[in-house]
Protein backbone atom coordinates (compact mmCIF):
# COMPACT_ATOMS: atom_id res chain seq x y z
CA UNK A 1 0.00 0.00 0.00
CA UNK A 2 0.94 3.61 -0.63
CA UNK A 3 2.33 5.49 2.59
CA UNK A 4 3.52 8.73 2.69
CA UNK A 5 5.94 10.14 5.45
CA UNK A 6 6.47 13.63 6.89
CA UNK A 7 8.19 13.93 9.53
CA UNK A 8 9.03 17.25 12.42
CA UNK A 9 12.47 15.15 13.64
CA UNK A 10 10.86 13.86 16.20
CA UNK A 11 7.68 12.27 15.32
CA UNK A 12 6.99 10.92 12.17
CA UNK A 13 3.56 10.66 10.32
CA UNK A 14 2.18 7.83 8.19
CA UNK A 15 -0.40 8.77 5.85
CA UNK A 16 -2.56 6.32 3.77
CA UNK A 17 -4.14 7.79 0.83
CA UNK A 18 -6.13 4.83 0.17
CA UNK A 19 -7.48 4.65 3.92
CA UNK A 20 -8.21 8.54 3.44
CA UNK A 21 -11.93 9.26 3.81
CA UNK A 22 -11.47 13.12 3.31
CA UNK A 23 -13.26 13.98 6.15
CA UNK A 24 -10.95 16.63 7.20
CA UNK A 25 -10.99 15.85 10.53
CA UNK A 26 -7.29 16.59 10.65
CA UNK A 27 -7.66 19.92 8.81
CA UNK A 28 -10.05 20.77 11.40
CA UNK A 29 -7.67 20.02 14.62
CA UNK A 30 -4.81 21.34 12.97
CA UNK A 31 -5.35 23.32 9.91
CA UNK A 32 -1.53 24.33 10.59
CA UNK A 33 -0.03 20.97 9.76
CA UNK A 34 -2.80 19.73 7.43
CA UNK A 35 -3.60 21.91 4.15
CA UNK A 36 -4.91 19.88 1.06
CA UNK A 37 -3.95 22.67 -0.88
CA UNK A 38 -0.88 22.70 -0.30
CA UNK A 39 2.06 20.53 -1.09
CA UNK A 40 3.08 18.63 1.18
CA UNK A 41 -0.32 18.51 2.82
CA UNK A 42 1.29 17.87 6.11
CA UNK A 43 3.45 19.87 7.84
CA UNK A 44 4.17 17.86 11.02
CA UNK A 45 6.64 20.71 12.24
CA UNK A 46 3.94 23.27 12.31
CA UNK A 47 2.47 21.84 15.92
CA UNK A 48 3.99 20.19 18.88
CA UNK A 49 4.53 16.28 19.11
CA UNK A 50 1.84 16.18 21.42
CA UNK A 51 -0.65 17.80 19.60
CA UNK A 52 0.50 15.48 16.32
CA UNK A 53 -0.01 12.45 18.39
CA UNK A 54 -3.02 13.51 19.83
CA UNK A 55 -4.71 14.40 16.12
CA UNK A 56 -3.75 11.14 14.61
CA UNK A 57 -5.41 9.00 17.27
CA UNK A 58 -8.75 11.39 16.06
CA UNK A 59 -8.11 9.63 12.12
CA UNK A 60 -11.17 8.08 11.63
CA UNK A 61 -10.41 5.82 9.08
CA UNK A 62 -6.93 4.69 10.40
CA UNK A 63 -5.45 6.68 7.60
CA UNK A 64 -2.39 8.31 10.05
CA UNK A 65 -0.17 6.76 11.60
CA UNK A 66 2.89 7.67 13.87
CA UNK A 67 6.27 6.33 13.87
S1 LIG B 1 -8.58 12.76 9.49
FE1 LIG B 1 -7.76 10.94 8.51
S2 LIG B 1 -9.36 10.28 7.09
FE2 LIG B 1 -9.79 12.40 7.65
S3 LIG B 1 -8.84 13.62 6.06
FE3 LIG B 1 -7.36 13.45 7.73
S4 LIG B 1 -6.14 11.69 7.17
FE4 LIG B 1 -7.95 11.58 5.92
Amino acid sequence: MEVHEYTNGEVTILWKPNLCAHAGVCVKMLPNVYNPKNRPWIVPENATSNQIIEQVNKCPSGALSIK
